[in-house]
């Protein structure tokens, strides 16, 4: 099982998805949001960061479906997807996650050929606030 390990700038996003919210970094001089969560803003160049709430709702943008040999940790929950999500509010940002029945269940929870691109999902949190998604309408 995956268990966050924040750095200095991605621990708010980690405190937040641990309480259950999904919440993008903006810049708080242009109000760009930006991730992978960094210090700076890459259109203007600003320092000033702040953390924009989301309904955590999305698009199914793109998807994969690994294949062996993969990490052990991972063989046996085989075949699984991995997904790529655009956020319904800021669309050019993309997460990567699992879809899966419902908070906490198994990587292989969900058969990989019910995973469309296009499909709306919702962003639900495990036990160590590590976010997950399942499908607006299942
Ligand atoms: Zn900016």
């Amino acid at each position: 099982m995956l268990t966050p390990v924040p750095d200095a700038d991605g621990a708010p996003f980690w405190r937040y998805a641990a309480e259950g919210e999904l919440r993008v970094q903006a810049c708080a001089d242009c109000g760009e949001p930006r991730f992978p969560p960094r210090p700076c803003c890459p259109h203007c160049r600003s320092f000033a960061g702040e953390w924009r709430p989301t309904s955590g709702r999305g698009r199914i943008w793109s998807y994969v479906v690994p294949h062996p040999p993969l990490l052990p940790d991972y063989a046996a929950q085989a075949p699984y997807n991995v997904i790529l999500v655009e956020l319904a509010e800021t669309p050019r940002i993309r997460l990567v996650g699992n879809l899966v029945t419902e908070p906490g269940a198994p990587l292989d929870s969900i058969s990989p050929d019910r995973v469309r691109i296009g499909a709306r999902v919702q962003a639900v949190f495990t036990a160590t606030g590590l976010p997950q998604w399942i499908l607006e309408r299942p």
